[in-house]
């Protein structure tokens, strides 16, 4: 059998992003175990790549008491890392961070908006008569960052609509604490999750089927 091909993330610039590995990660999977949003078998993700993992935090944000504990710890993280000067408000990119982003809105006792990617062009936009002042501080929040793609759009979106953005962060960090968002990151916890390119995936070479999550029914 060909070795593993793991993938490989550039190195973050030094001083952009916080890449916690404390207790409270250990409390943050557990609560995804005992929510069975932790799941475990042969999955096609986002990027394409396949993984024998998935976390699927719909599953622990259906319950309010968890989604609103997540929230502000996650809030609290964001307010060291914003600094002086007050948050206005924060950004999600919908749908994955509609849930988690309205309840750190609700900790920190600021608005919350959400961009949507537009049908036609694909591009991260503003929707629904949302704006943000000039100059007016903007946290991003995301349920989890695996790339940082989506989360560098929404930073974009705000930076061009007016918008500071001292600050992002996600329930789960999924590069190991590589990817970049284009300002300082936190996570509440930061996993290095195990991806394989699909034609050196050893799970498809055991024949196991591949699933897309979220697509799978109860899952
Ligand atoms: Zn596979």
């Amino acid at each position: 059998m060909r070795p593993n091909r793991k993938i490989r993330l550039t190195p973050p610039a030094r001083g952009w992003y916080i890449a916690p590995v404390e207790p409270q990660s250990d409390a943050i999977l557990s609560l995804f175990e005992q929510t069975g949003a932790y799941l475990r078998g042969h999955f096609r993700l986002t990027s394409g790549l396949h993984s024998p993992e998935y976390l699927q935090c719909a599953r622990v944000l259906q319950h309010p008491r968890h989604a609103e504990a997540l929230g502000a710890a996650l809030a609290a993280r964001l307010r060291e890392l914003a600094g002086t000067g007050g948050i206005g408000l924060v950004a999600a990119p919908a749908l994955g961070g509609l849930i988690i982003g309205h309840e750190v809105a609700r900790a920190l006792g600021v608005r919350f908006i959400f961009t949507e990617r537009d049908a036609a062009t694909g591009k991260m936009t503003l929707r629904r008569g949302f704006s943000v002042a000039a100059g007016e501080k903007a946290v991003l929040v995301e349920d989890v960052v695996t790339t940082g793609g989506s989360s560098r759009e929404v930073v974009e979106v705000l930076r061009d609509a007016g918008a500071e953005v001292p600050a992002a962060g996600s329930i789960i960090d999924r590069s190991g604490g590589a990817a970049e968002v284009g300002t300082p990151r936190v996570a509440l916890a930061t996993l290095r999750v195990t991806a394989y390119q699909p034609d050196a995936c050893p799970l498809c070479a055991q024949g196991l089927p591949v699933v897309k999550p979220g697509s799978r029914p109860g899952a």
